[in-house]
């Protein structure tokens, strides 16, 4: 049974016990020391988790501990073809050197010829999108969308904290836990702050700032717009500039053009309000979000 959404449906004990499960494996993987060369032999393949842009990423178990974890496989001629090896690069040095409790720990990596192998930690909740898709009106309780939206916030402080943007904060790259908790991942777009390049734009278009869109210099206030991005999704099912045109969509977030449903609660459209800000400075921090009424008030109530 999936029991991530409603935090109130695991006992504390058992996601601390999870908790200690995690450490224990990351350390039993690490016995074998910073120089251990690992390789596929190390691993038994099996099911297709996902697809990425430049490879797949695959359930697998290391032979000795039997842990499962995530492999995702870059074909490095892919990647060389895009000019994306900088970028793969990058993602190792910052996921490596991240550790919090809601971002996905990138284990180790290794590399053959053809393809580089990020080992992660195996996010068994699956996607949070396909979460959202498999919910009733495909929308989250403002409740279980208030938890998300803090332990994202709680993740993006932490990154920040280092340095790092993340720059592709969306459903699809936020996983889940046994226990319904949130992993950032996909930290392919991530980078270290400040910067003042403009992102090749791929993929949704929902979430990119106006300042991204109008080819502006940028900080790591993006991921905070992102968050507003976000939390309007989970709480209404869709995000609030989408349109069946990219241009419009585009018009769209420029006007901060935002609709709120009759459903969404007054404290909800406060805190969404308050992110999705044209000007990047007037954004709610990580450290506001989580101390806004909304998010606090679910708190009690669980
Ligand atoms: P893109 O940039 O196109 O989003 P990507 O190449 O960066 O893709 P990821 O987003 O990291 O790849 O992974 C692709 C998909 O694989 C994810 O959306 C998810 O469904 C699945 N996946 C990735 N990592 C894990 C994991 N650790 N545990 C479970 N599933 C995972
Ligand atoms: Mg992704």
């Amino acid at each position: 049974m999936f029991c991530g959404v409603g935090s109130s449906v695991v006992p504390d004990t058992y996601r601390d016990d999870l908790i200690k499960l995690h450490r224990k494996i990351i350390n039993d993987m690490k016995l074998k020391g910073p120089d251990y060369r690992w390789s596929m032999n190390d691993f038994q393949i099996g099911a297709p988790l996902g697809r990425g842009k430049f490879g797949r990423v695959y359930l697998a178990r290391e032979k000795n501990t039997h842990y499962m974890v995530a492999i995702k496989l870059l074909i490095k001629s892919e990647l060389l073809k895009h000019g994306m090896q900088h970028q793969v690069i990058r993602e190792i040095e910052i996921q490596t050197h991240l550790s919090h409790p809601h971002i996905l720990p990138l284990l180790t990596y290794f590399q053959d010829d053809k393809r580089i192998y990020l080992v992660l930690e195996f996010a068994s909740g699956g996607e949070l999108f396909k979460q959202l898709q498999n919910q009733h009106n495909q929308r989250f309780s403002e409740a279980t969308s208030a938890k998300f939206i803090d332990q994202v916030a709680d993740a993006i402080d932490y990154c920040h904290k280092n340095k790092v943007i993340h720059r592709d904060i969306k459903p699809e790259n936020l996983l889940l836990t046994a226990t319904g908790d949130i992993m950032l991942a996909d930290f392919g777009w991530s980078v270290h702050a400040p910067c003042s390049k403009r992102k090749t734009m791929c993929g949704t278009v929902d979430y990119l700032p106006p300042e991204m869109i109008e080819n502006r210099a940028y900080n790591e206030k993006v991921d905070y717009w992102c968050v507003g991005v976000l939390c309007y999704e989970l709480i209404v099912g869709k995000p609030p500039f989408e349109t069946n045109s990219q241009n419009l969509t585009f018009e769209r977030i420029k006007k901060v053009d935002v609709k709120y449903p009759s459903f969404m609660s007054a404290l909800a459209k406060d805190l969404i309000s308050k992110l999705l800000k044209y000007n990047p400075s007037d954004r709610l921090t990580m450290t506001e979000v989580r101390q806004h009424p909304w998010i606090l008030s679910t708190k009690t109530k669980s």
